[in-house]
């Protein structure tokens, strides 16, 4: 197979082609995400193909498909429960870049207790017509549709009676507003739907089982990785111009999430830098801290590879997550005993430009987005350790019921 994906991509990779037509070609051969079924642009080929395949493509010089909500969300989602008209609508677009996608699922009221939320959708004719807020929806401000969860029975139990859309997020009834965060950047908004609109072939899996739907894009949620954007390097061609384009355009919104993450990376030479490392304290929580990331690390690669065995997103999901947190905040905890009052400082003159500083700000954030520690540690002691589940007073009586807000 690994032959077989360089013999066409010599034949067929051009590195001045616009880049939307290359991305055509790659999907068209069945390249683009090889592990997918034949008759969803894939060639139906085990999971371990995907890695192999978009090695090949690197080794190649060439693109691959685009980063982002698209493919690591939407695309998963839609191949798992999406009708047809939807795969065939949809998953070309997502993998060839011409469409950008966000994730509308959390509302003011509704994060960890994400089956509470209150979005309504009302059926009217061939479409439904959707009210309700949503936050800390990431790059809702230039994405071109939503994965939208609704409220659509108020009778039945919370989790049965949620609805599962697409929705086009260039409407009229759709107001988007950018939220500033505490480390000056605004990569999420707040959404007011007002009377905005879904045609009813934009539901995704039945009605009020939207629950089942959510679940799937959650599972990917928990092993989506923001990757560095490409190094402008000095490969040329439109091709590579313009998917360079593209991931910086993608990534000014994740510009700090490495900060969020921690930078253990910055730690070795700001100790140096500093004159602290013959310091005894400062030398234990580094290795303390790096001893964490690379447990970390394998642990990830365990679960890549019991993914590329074939093995639906499992625990090594929310475990993951939650080390994520750990390490983040150790390498915060190390930043700020290295860098004193100073790590206080932003801006041009201050330690590293103001990265310090920034991931001083930024690593709350990793403890919260995607599901916080606390909810990833129900999920490890009820399904992993068989622990009681949480109690719960609002599960079984109709949603219309529950005392909320
Ligand atoms: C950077 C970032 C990006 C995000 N992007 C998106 C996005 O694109 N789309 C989207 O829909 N959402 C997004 N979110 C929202 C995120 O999913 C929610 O913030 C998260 O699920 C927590 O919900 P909440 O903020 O309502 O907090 P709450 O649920 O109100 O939680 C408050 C506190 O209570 C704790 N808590 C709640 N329930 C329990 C429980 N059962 N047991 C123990 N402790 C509990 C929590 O751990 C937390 O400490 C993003 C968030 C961040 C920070």
């Amino acid at each position: 197979m690994r032959a077989e994906v360089r013999e066409w991509l010599a034949a067929h990779w051009d590195a001045d082609l616009p880049l939307r037509v290359w991305r055509e070609r790659l999907v068209d051969a069945g390249w683009a995400c090889p592990s997918w079924p034949r008759a969803s642009l894939g060639r139906g080929l085990p999971p371990w193909a995907d890695d192999i395949v978009s090695r090949a493509i690197a080794d190649a010089g060439a693109v691959g498909t685009p980063f982002g909500v698209g493919t690591g969300l939407a695309a998963p989602t839609l191949l798992a429960h999406g009708s047809d008209a939807l795969k065939e609508a949809f998953l070309r677009p997502t993998l060839t870049g011409e469409i950008t996608w966000c994730q509308l699922f959390s509302e003011p009221g509704n994060g960890s207790d994400l089956a509470g939320l209150t979005t309504r959708a009302e059926r009217d004719g061939e479409e439904w017509v959707v009210n309700g807020q949503k936050v800390w929806s990431t790059s809702a401000h230039h994405a071109d549709f939503a994965l939208l969860l609704t409220r659509t029975d108020w009778d039945a139990p919370k989790h049965r009676g949620i609805t599962y859309f697409v929705l086009p997020m260039h409407q009229d009834g759709i107001e988007v507003r950018p939220l500033r965060q505490m480390n000056g950047h605004a990569s999420f908004n707040e959404i007011f739907l007002t009377d905005a609109r879904v045609p009813d072939q934009y539901l995704v899996g039945a009605v009020d089982e939207g629950w089942r739907v959510a679940l799937t894009t959650l599972a990917h949620e928990r092993q989506f990785r923001t990757v560095a954007p490409p190094r402008a390097d000095d490969r040329q061609g439109r091709t590579i111009r313009e998917a360079a384009a593209e991931a910086e355009e993608y990534f000014k919104t994740y510009r700090w999430y490495p900060q969020r993450a921690g930078r253990a990376d910055l730690v070795l030479d700001v100790a140096r830098e500093r004159a602290m490392g013959g310091d005894a304290i400062v030398r234990q929580e580094i290795a303390a801290l790096f001893a964490l990331q690379r447990a970390h690390q394998w642990t990830m690669q365990r679960a890549h590879a019991a993914r590329a065995r074939g093995r639906p997103p499992g625990p090594e999901g929310s475990l993951g997550k939650l080390a994520a947190s750990v390490v983040a905040r150790a390498a915060a905890r190390v930043h700020t005993r290295l860098a004193g009052a100073e790590g206080l400082l932003n801006g041009p003159a201050s330690l590293r430009d103001g990265i310090v500083a920034e991931v001083l700000v930024s690593v709350p954030a990793q403890s919260i987005a995607g599901g916080t520690d606390e909810i990833q540690r129900n999920i490890l002691g009820e399904r992993v350790l068989g622990l009681p589940k949480e109690p719960s007073l609002d599960r079984d009586v109709p949603f219309r019921t529950i005392p909320r807000n």
